[in-house]
């Protein structure tokens, strides 16, 4: 690695921007910006607030910037304005999530649509079915652990944990890395593989800090608890609700009950339901995505031959029109907060009875019900009459099955990452502000040292700002790399910057390592031509053999000669481009000489009778006259000063320089038929049983066949038209 020197600008800070899920959990949005490149991670609603509240603060940034949008999971904190973001406003980026989640986002932002638009409308006001299509096809996917490119961005998804298809997004922008962590778990659960580690240290942490510096119950504990709590209730002729997310945290605990309900027979006559619209759905993602989830999953799926997913105990329901509510049983139904719908109908129902039990196992939001009837209050408004009060005698308990990180986990997942910079987003003001004091005094050793951590909680739309250094550096790439420089060395080379990256390299190995030749520069050169498109393509012809004809028609006319040398003629002005070359600068600067004197040739005169079989229109009238224009003296003047040029070009050049320029000129003619003696004082062509034997000395060749023989003189003579004369100079010689 080498140091580069450069001055820093205002671009090497990394601006931050919240644009929800700052000090609050819900509707997450954040947008980094960072050497002109913009990147937005997730588009959620509010699930505490409804209508236009529940989004993020869209109309506080011009969504335009955006270059890419990752989406981190499905959950709709996380997800569900995707759609009005990508119909409804100036949003032109790209957005990548990973396949589970592209899968169950669409059936859980349909159903969402759904519930809400029956209900108070929240979504329908934002976005419909339609937009949701639209935006759907729009959606690419990226596999865990592939890296893409885009314009210089580039991400990587890693596995979160928490539900099916939660990706963390390592994100590189010129030399700058930034994780961002979306919601993760480090605990192993029975379907989902824990979040990584990824490989790679960032420089800034955007992290999750839901539970803040709270501590879980260990996972054992947590399922023997609600085991018991099920078993005892349910025993007791009570019905238990579990309301959870239709995806995710509802497979994992359908895995615990199926198998504790296989190893209890007593309890083999007790229903347990999942009900949800989107039940059958949800659990054909889980079957078919079997091969995301972990070892232990995979492994039963493999050698037992059973998706763990086709559950023995555990019957679907669509709703609960056809749901029988007669004695005992376990409902597993949405939303996870009983805002509304199916869970919250049961609570409801069951809320008086007080051998019915209601556990809580997800993270409950401020505002929702869920985080309402913790506090165990003695009466509970009927979401359908906010007027009518139910009693709530039902018992209520909270038991995480969360899949988000705890203190112990959070605070050693960051040690492991090592970053100097955290932001923590996705947390309540007061669990986020704790765990904020926690890292600092964990780190406060690290404070003036070039390991110093700072840690920032910034609210929804303040402006954060973090500066890094602007030091750039290069990798040495090819031959410079074979040197071993001392430090402080300077070394020289082509500094080759693509997309950010900054590479050392030699001039000669520019093509093998940056794909990049030395000859990309372009020469134009504009003349008058009098005599029209025929004889332009009758003298070039004469002097290259094939001229390719790229477009001939009213508008325009454009020819090709020797592979890289247009002519593009626009009225009477003819424009010669081409990537300047030593052949091809031979090559145009025949081509110029041609033009030149195409005008004043014998040639174009006698061409006159043969040309105009084949109809054109310009130029030269039909019966077949050349119109012969009259030169203007600053046509002249013009004329005179490209010749000038072309003899300053070539006219200094040495033997050598010229054998070599008649060899590429004869070699871009000829092809494989065309080789030179060992000398190099001339050659021979072969085409089929015709040879040419040239001598480069006199300009001369022999050959059986006359055409060919004056062909090849004529080329060689174009060559030195140009220049010095070079058969009088090798005379003297
Ligand atoms: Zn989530
Ligand atoms: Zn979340």
């Amino acid at each position: 690695m080498i140091s580069v020197d450069s001055k820093s600008d205002d671009n090497e800070s990394l601006r931050f921007f919240c644009l929800g899920g700052g000090n609050e959990v819900g509707r997450s949005c954040h947008i980094i910006e960072f050497k002109g490149k913009t990147v937005m991670f997730d588009a959620g609603v509010h699930p505490g607030f409804s209508g236009l509240n529940a989004l993020p603060f869209y109309d506080e940034y011009d969504l335009s910037k955006v270059d890419i949008l990752l989406i981190s999971h499905f959950h709709l904190d996380h997800a569900a304005s995707l759609p009005y973001v990508m119909q409804h406003t100036n949003f032109k980026g790209r957005v990548f999530m990973t396949h589970p989640t592209k899968a169950i986002f669409r059936w859980i932002l349909g159903d969402f649509v759904r519930i809400t638009s029956i209900g108070e409308g929240v979504s329908a006001t934002v976005y419909n079915d339609d937009d949701l299509a639209d935006a759907f096809d729009r959606i690419e996917t990226i596999d865990y652990h592939s890296t893409l490119e885009i314009d210089g961005i580039k991400f990587t998804a890693y596995h979160a944990g928490h539900v099916l298809g939660a990706a963390m997004f390592f994100v590189e922008i010129g030399g700058l890395k930034v994780l961002f962590t979306g919601d993760y778990s480090r605990v192993k659960d029975r379907h989902l593989y824990s979040a990584e580690v990824p490989p790679e240290k960032p420089d800034v942490l955007i992290c999750e800090s839901t539970f803040g510096i709270a501590t879980f119950e260990n996972r054992e504990e947590a399922e023997n608890r609600l085991t018991r709590l099920v078993h005892g209730a349910v025993s007791n002729g009570g019905r238990v609700l579990l309301p959870t997310f239709a995806l995710g945290r509802a497979q994992e605990l359908m895995l615990v009950l199926d198998e504790y309900w296989s190893e209890n027979p007593d309890l083999e006559n007790i229903e347990i339901y999942f009900c949800s619209a989107l039940a059958r759905k949800c659990m054909t993602v889980y079957k078919t995505y079997v091969n995301m989830m972990n070892e232990e999953i995979r492994r039963r799926f493999k050698t037992e031959n059973m998706n763990p997913f086709n559950f023995k105990y555990i019957k679907t329901l669509r709703s609960l029109e056809s749901f029988e509510d007669f004695g005992p049983c376990v409902v597993i139904a949405s939303p996870g907060m009983l805002q509304n719908g199916t869970s919250r109908e049961l609570l409801e129902r069951w809320a008086p009875d007080p051998r019915n039990a209601l556990i809580i196992t997800g993270y409950s939001v401020e505002g929702t019900m869920a985080k309402t009837i913790l506090t165990e209050p003695l009466e509970i408004p009927s979401s359908n009459n906010p007027d009518i009060m139910i009693p709530r005698r039902l018992s209520v308990d909270e038991i995480s099955f969360a899949a988000h990180v705890d203190y112990e986990q959070n605070s050693q997942f960051i040690d492991l990452v090592s970053p100097k910079n955290i932001i923590l987003v996705h947390g309540e003001i007061n669990p986020m502000g704790r765990l904020k004091s926690a890292l600092l005094s964990k780190y406060a050793k690290f404070r003036k040292t070039k390991r110093e951590v700072k840690v920032f909680t910034p609210r929804n739309c303040d402006d954060l700002r973090i500066q890094f250094q602007g030091m750039r550096v290069a990798k040495a790439l090819g031959n410079i790399a074979e040197v071993k420089p001392k430090p402080g060395d300077i070394m020289t080379g082509v500094l080759v910057s693509k997309n950010f990256d900054l590479n050392l390299l030699k001039v000669d190995d520019l093509r093998e390592f940056s794909g990049l030749t030395t000859t990309v520069v372009k020469e134009r050169q504009t003349i008058r031509i009098t005599s029209g498109r025929d004889l332009m393509h009758w003298h070039l012809s004469q002097m290259f053999g094939y001229v390719e004809v790229l477009h001939d028609n009213e508008e325009e006319f454009e020819l090709k000669v020797m592979n890289d040398v247009t002519l593009t003629l626009e009225k009477d002005i003819c424009t010669i481009q081409w990537t300047s070359g030593l052949i091809n600068d031979t090559i145009a600067d025949s081509v110029i000489a041609i033009l030149l004197s195409v005008d004043s040739s014998p040639a174009s005169v006698k061409m006159t009778s043969r040309i105009h079989s084949h109809d054109h229109n310009h130029d030269h009238n039909h019966d077949g006259e050349v119109k012969v224009e009259v030169k203007t003296e600053e046509v002249k003047e013009k004329e005179k000063d490209i010749k000038q040029k072309l003899l300053e070009r070539h006219g200094d050049s040495s033997i050598e320089t010229r054998v070599h320029r008649i060899i590429g000129l004869l070699r871009a003619q000829f092809g494989e038929s065309f080789s030179t003696n060992s000398e190099r004082t001339g050659g021979i062509v072969k085409i089929g049983p015709t040879e040419a034997k040239i001598n480069f000395m006199d300009l001369t060749a022999e050959c059986s066949s006359n055409i060919l023989k004056i062909r090849i003189e004529q080329i060689m003579n174009r060559a030195t038209d140009l220049a010095a004369p070079l058969a009088q100079k090798t005379k003297v010689m």
